[in-house]
């Protein structure tokens, strides 16, 4: 989508930090990083949120969570720990409409979901 930020960023429209890329996704680095390791792993195609999820994404979907523990290895935070966060909607306060894994890791956290 034309005026979607991250799919400027896919494009390279917009530049990243890139940590890993393939056919169908993108990992880069969160430019308001909220841990010491916070990256973005995202599908190349545009869905605007885990709401516009169809079962023509199954696959896809698959493949993007897969991802998350090779992203987390070559972060060097697999062993560690790391937390994967999803916001959808308003009330989550979701910033970017395009589907978005946060992986963030470097520190202890709390279970604090406020
Ligand atoms: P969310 O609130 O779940 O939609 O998260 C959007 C995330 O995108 C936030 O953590 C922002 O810091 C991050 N972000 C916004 N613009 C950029 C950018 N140009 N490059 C990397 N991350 C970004």
């Amino acid at each position: 989508m034309d005026n979607c930020l991250f799919c400027r960023i896919v494009n390279r429209e917009i530049p990243s930090r890139i940590v890993y890329e393939d056919d169908l996704v993108l990992g880069f680095y969160d430019i308001q990083p909220k841990s010491p390791v916070h990256v973005l792993l995202i599908p190349k195609e545009h869905i605007g949120s885990f709401n516009e999820l169809t079962r023509d994404h199954d696959r896809l979907m698959a493949h993007l969570t897969a991802h998350i523990p090779i992203v987390a290895e070559k972060l060097g935070i697999k062993n560690s720990g790391y937390r994967v966060v999803v916001n959808c909607g308003r009330d989550s306060g979701q910033e970017v409409a395009h589907l978005h894994y946060h992986i963030l890791g470097g520190r202890p956290m709390e279970n604090n979901f406020g």
